[in-house]
């Protein structure tokens, strides 16, 4: 199998955009394709081409990579008309690195197959600041002689150490959405506790040393909320859009799986309150928001009133 040096990629957003600029930087020759031209002129200042289609990317591409919002521009750029699928030379790979569903996947693979193109899913963690780092983990479901061919471009995109080959085309996106979905999970406990604390009259500082110092502490706890009980920033660089629609898609898998998860459900629906509340590009920790306008004061560190 031929080492892949020539790569498309679409989608050039928040995350896409500092992922397909890596992949420039580290000498591939890099077609690159989104709607939004400021987004393409960022890519280019990066090292890519801009071509104007997305099946455009596929000229001569061993690999195209999509980076999209969700399940729909993923069918539509794959197997709509125009779609890369359809496109690519047969031996080589599309890889998706969106959080998008098995059931697109799964329509995806089918048509990827029937052309002799291979299928990565291959979503990631670390936010926008690990995309611009290039250092996401990323979580790869395919085959395992696919995932060895592609895992250059992923040790140019990730950290080398938080790769990892999770299983069967779909694995990728089951894993990621459940470990979003354990995140926004805590991240609704985490400010129902503190806020109760609160209005019991416990100092937020003494609770939240005790909770961190506790068999109940939590990653989220000691470590993302901070930007909320530090600084009041309920981290923009994820909009609730995105966790809404991530949220979405894990009570989908939890159905096609016929698994009732009532808790899932009802985090689900207190995030698209806050979404509803704070709006679309509102930060990922908005949730945090309800709970404090319901405390009637904001879960901020250092404002200890002296012992009594
Ligand atoms: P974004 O909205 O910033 O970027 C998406 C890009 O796709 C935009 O530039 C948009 O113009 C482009 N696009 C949409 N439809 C298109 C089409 N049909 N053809 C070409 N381009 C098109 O989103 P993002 O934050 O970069 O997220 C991308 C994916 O990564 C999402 O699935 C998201 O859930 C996931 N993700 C995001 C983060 C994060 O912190 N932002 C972290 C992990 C995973």
């Amino acid at each position: 199998m031929s080492r892949i040096e020539r790569v498309g990629f679409v989608g050039l957003g928040n995350m896409g955009g500092p992922m397909c600029g890596h992949l420039a930087r580290a000498g591939l020759e890099v077609r690159a394709f989104d709607l939004d031209e400021a987004a393409l002129g960022r890519a280019v200042d990066a090292g890519a081409s801009a071509v104007r289609s997305a099946a455009d990317c596929t000229d001569g591409a061993e690999a195209l990579i999509t980076m999209l919002p969700a399940p729909p521009q993923v069918e539509q750029v794959l197997l709509g008309d125009g779609g890369v699928i359809g496109a690519l030379a047969p031996g080589s790979v599309a890889i998706d690195m969106s959080t998008s569903s098995r059931a697109v996947g799964e329509r995806v693979w089918a048509a990827a197959a029937e052309r002799g193109v291979d299928v990565l899913d291959a979503p990631v963690a670390g936010q926008s600041i690990g995309a611009r780092a290039g250092t996401l983990a990323v979580y790869v479901g395919g085959e395992r002689r696919v995932f060895e061919r592609a895992r250059p471009l992923f040790e140019v995109i990730g950290d080398p150490a938080r790769i990892f080959h999770v299983g069967r085309n779909g694995a990728g996106y089951t894993v990621k959405l459940l470990l979003n979905l354990l995140w926004f999970i805590h991240s609704v406990a985490a400010a129902e506790v503190l806020s109760v604390g609160v209005r019991a009259g416990v100092s937020l500082d003494r609770l939240y040393a005790a909770l961190v110092g506790s068999p109940a502490n939590s990653n989220f706890l000691e470590r993302d909320l901070r930007m909320v009980l530090d600084d009041g920033d309920y981290d923009e660089a994820f909009p609730m859009r995105l966790v809404t629609k991530d949220l979405g898609l894990a009570v989908d898998l939890a159905r096609d799986v016929n698994m009732p998860v009532e808790l899932t459900g009802l985090v689900e629906q207190i995030q698209r309150r806050a979404r509803v509340a704070y709006g679309d590009d509102a930060g990922e920790i908005s949730v945090v928001r309800l709970y404090e306008e319901l405390a009637g004061s904001p879960l901020r560190l250092g404002n200890d009133a002296p012992e009594p």
